[in-house]
């Protein structure tokens, strides 16, 4: 039986299912605790735990960072506090930039003769808007058959609509989290194509600023390396975290708590090691 899922994307950033459905679902899957990951907003978790006060689920407050270290890099931050007058500032800083490179992004297409209107697209997604947003409007214009084609020939870096945002530097994004009271985690450690030398410096860099756990469980990732993460985890004395970057309907292959092909379980334990992490 499937307990938990930790990294999970509601309408509040780029998923289709919205946080009040959400926790239905989860209920339906018979999951004890989920936590809500939205990218640079915490909006989702405060309607999802709206909603699942009337439910057994138990719901975890979280956000998804993006930040740069050469490359992309994701930072979890779990019990963050959705009210934090240290985090606001910094979410609305990175809603804006979005805004800002959207309008462009907008610009282009209108050039284009295509007829895209920014503030249609808030009305309809909510506050953080990003890329597949536009792959899914460029899909329903007829001009690509699916998000995936969307993405390759046009909003994909180098592609005509594509226009670059601003990132939250590593060490900002997890002070941030500390700061908001919530355990910083590196996210998908596979995604970033380093090897074993790569990423130990990755971890390294973060632990300097303060990273306290791994993601050591992802759709996806099979025994093999889910062992090598979990022993980088004990290495550096990191708590293992797991969850399935579920996104609705813009990641259909991926299923709420279980995963690409079920490989995913996460133990109701490493939840309750995180929360007794956050509360010191
Ligand atoms: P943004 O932050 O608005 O620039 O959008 C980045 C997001 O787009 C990432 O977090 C991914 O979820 C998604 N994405 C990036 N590349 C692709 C791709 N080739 N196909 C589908 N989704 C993608
Ligand atoms: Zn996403
Ligand atoms: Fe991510
Ligand atoms: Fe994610």
């Amino acid at each position: 039986m499937r307990e938990i899922d930790l990294h999970v994307h509601t309408t509040a950033s780029d998923g289709t299912t919205p946080p009040e459905k959400l926790v239905r679902l989860a209920e339906a899957q018979g999951l004890r605790a989920v936590a809500i990951t939205d990218h640079d907003t915490v909006h989702g978790y405060v309607a999802a735990a709206r909603a699942g006060k009337a439910c057994g689920v138990e719901l975890v407050p979280g956000i998804e960072i993006s930040t740069k270290f050469r490359r992309a890099v994701h930072i979890l931050g779990y019990y963050v506090d959705p009210e934090s007058p240290e985090l606001k500032p910094v979410l609305d800083w990175v809603v804006q930039d979005r805004d800002a490179r959207n309008e462009k992004m907008v610009a282009l297409m209108a050039a284009d003769g295509l007829p895209v209107s920014y503030a249609q697209m808030h009305e309809r997604f909510g506050e953080v808007i990003g890329r597949p947003h536009f792959a899914r409007v460029l899909v329903e214009l007829g001009l690509a058959e699916t998000v995936k084609d969307a993405f390759d020939r046009f909003v994909e870096k180098g592609q005509k609509y594509y226009v670059g945002r601003n990132f939250l530097s590593i060490e900002r994004s997890i002070e941030i989290i500390r700061a908001a009271g919530g355990v910083p985690v590196l996210a998908h450690p596979f995604q970033y194509r380093l090897d074993d030398a790569g990423l130990r410096e990755l971890i390294e860099h973060c632990l300097d600023h303060g990273l306290k756990g791994l993601e050591c469980r992802y759709s996806g990732y099979d025994e093999d390396m889910c062992a090598y993460l979990l022993a980088l985890a004990e290495e550096y004395r990191l708590l293992p975290t797991g969850g399935s970057d579920y996104h609705g309907a813009n990641k259909p292959q991926i299923a709420l708590g279980s995963g690409r092909n079920g490989e995913l379980e996460v133990p109701y334990e490493w939840l309750a090691r995180l929360k007794e992490a956050a509360s010191v």
